[in-house]
């Protein structure tokens, strides 16, 4: 019999009836402790939390890890998204699969100290030497055992038939569609707190073909997989895809198979109110990526339209050469401030973010064991102290995590079993892992300056 582990009395929590703290047992929560109340059964240990605001572990619903070898890049320095993507695909051609295990490893860790427990990623770069990139990924998840839900991504529109991406990017369909059969079977998992998921994800309407976008969501049907994609990011995505297809986005997204609730979207911000009232029927999930958008001046996804209508919102930290960052309990404080400028403050409250980071996220990559605090869910938690000078002063603690901008959990526990503890991930060497990194970085800078 596994133990049992009371989480007492935290400062704050975020959950109905569990003033007192909650009870773990193996993977999961097994009790609620109401204020003044006792666990009901015998527990094994306590881990006194009177310093601790409890969160669920935030799951980050967009995500590129490679990019994390091209933040601040020079190339890529003050453009909006065309152009910051041409510049950078000539340097992400160059990527090997050292890179991407260096990378994979710098950004799950760094989402994992920000209070991150499940992360979903979307690769979609996969030139002749990097055919191994998502069982790369899937290597490092588990050796850091992190939730995860790794999409194939994939492009095969290259600009030689009027795409955005050069030829040496992307891949022809059967090959794309072989292996992410492949993927499929040999990680996807589909029992309660799976730690390895697979979601097929064409990159976006400029850079994958029609039928691509088809025969991926053929497959994910099959295999009752979700589907992800960049949409709706920018309006020169909107002309391209007038131009090209004929069509806006949410259109093509239908003429594809793509309009249903396993699919989740990408920024999602340029949808006018009919599209808004079709993707809420649908009941479309959208990860918003608030940090991306402004940094590449992208607009504001109207979230609470999207929401009223009936789409899912959750919240995704996007690559990081657009972030720069991967840090998911900043991200909500950005969401919750991005949303405020157009909402106004008393809609978009503390609580309405970390409900986009927590149960709706979860909802997006349709996951109903993880995402909140309760009795059943997989034990996912994020713990962080106030105190640090930033939190001195402050009163409601929950809000102060993100009115005073916090960054690093102080404690992780990602399926009963502690990750992060004193803000420092436990069996692993952060500065060994930073050298080999930024090694990797420079040698990625430096094969693309040579060509
Ligand atoms: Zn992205």
């Amino acid at each position: 019999m596994n133990k049992k582990i009371w989480i007492k009395s935290p400062l704050a929590i975020l959950a109905e009836n569990a003033d007192n703290g909650i009870v773990i047992q193996g993977s999961k929560i097994v009790e609620l402790v109401p204020k003044g109340a006792l666990p009901m059964s015998a527990f094994d240990e306590i881990y006194d939390a009177a310093e601790s605001v409890v969160l669920p572990g935030l799951i980050n619903t967009h995500h590129h890890f490679y990019q994390t070898l091209t933040r601040a890049h020079p190339d890529a320095l003050n453009k909006e998204l065309f152009p910051w993507l041409t510049s950078l695909y000539k340097v992400w051609t160059h990527l090997d699969e050292t890179m991407i295990y260096h990378s994979t490893k710098l950004a799950l860790t760094e989402l994992l100290l920000s209070g991150c427990t499940t992360a979903s990623d979307h690769h979609y770069v996969f030139s002749e030497n990097l055919e191994n990139a998502i069982d790369i990924q899937v290597e490092v998840a588990r050796e850091l055992g992190m939730r995860v839900v790794l999409t194939r991504g994939s492009m095969s529109l290259g600009q030689d038939d009027g795409g955005l991406p050069p030829q040496s990017v992307v891949q022809d369909e059967q090959r794309i569609l072989d292996d992410s059969t492949r993927l499929i079977n040999t990680y996807h998992e589909t029992h309660q707190g799976a730690m390895t998921q697979i979601a097929l994800a064409p990159c976006s309407p400029f850079s994958v073909s029609t039928e691509l976008m088809i025969e991926s969501a053929k497959i994910a049907k099959e295999n009752k997989l979700c589907l992800h994609t960049h949409l709706a990011e920018t309006i020169d995505e909107e002309n391209f895809c007038l131009k090209k297809f004929g069509m806006r986005t949410v259109d093509y997204l239908e003429h594809v198979g793509w309009l249903h609730d396993r699919t989740w979207l990408a920024h999602g911000i340029h949808f006018n109110d009919e599209e808004i009232q079709r993707l809420g029927a649908a009941k479309v999930g959208i990860a918003h990526c608030p940090t991306s958008n402004m940094m590449l001046a992208s607009g504001i996804c109207k979230t609470l339209e999207l929401e009223k209508q009936g789409a899912i919102i959750g919240i995704g930290v996007d690559g990081s050469a657009s972030n720069d960052g991967s840090n998911m309990i900043t991200e909500v404080r950005m969401a919750m401030y991005l949303q405020r400028l157009k909402y106004g403050s008393s809609k978009i409250t503390h609580q309405k973010a970390f409900e986009w980071a927590t149960k709706g996220s979860a909802q997006i990559l349709r996951r109903d064991d993880i995402g909140e605090i309760a009795v059943g869910k997989e034990a996912d938690l994020a713990l962080f102290k106030l105190d640090e000078l930033r939190f001195s002063g402050s009163h409601d603690p929950l809000a102060a995590l993100l009115l005073c901008g916090a960054t690093k959990a102080d404690r992780v526990m990602i399926a009963g079993k502690w990750k992060v503890i004193d803000g420092e991930v436990l069996e692993m060497d952060i500065k060994q892992l930073m050298l080999q990194h930024s090694a990797q970085a420079k040698k990625l800078y430096t094969a693309a300056l040579n060509n």
